[in-house]
């Protein structure tokens, strides 16, 4: 058997025809989770972004890819230059 194509997660939900498997997709820019009715659905849904090659959410769709894991980063350097002017200041 082939493996399945997983867009990210399986989110669990009680229904009236009792617990409901939802697929969920996590944005790989803003971190929001996308609930995915049916795999027909999923590009109506989410979105895949062309410079990470990652499933994004419709509201980061058609702006610049700004993965995580940079935006981590640019806050820790902001974070260091901020310490550096600190130590600059009281000297
Ligand atoms: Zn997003
Ligand atoms: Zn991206």
């Amino acid at each position: 058997m082939a493996p399945r194509l997983k867009p990210g997660g399986v989110g669990q939900y009680f229904g009236c025809e009792g617990m409901v498997e939802v697929e969920t997709s996590t944005c790989a820019h803003c971190q929001k989770m996308t609930d995915i009715p049916n795999r027909r659905k999923m590009q109506e849904v989410v979105d895949i972004c062309r410079a990470c090659m990652k499933l994004i959410c419709l509201d980061c769709a058609g702006k610049p890819c700004v993965p995580i894991m940079k935006r981590i980063e640019a806050q820790e350097q902001a974070y260091y230059r901020r310490q550096q002017l600190e130590k600059l200041m009281r000297s």
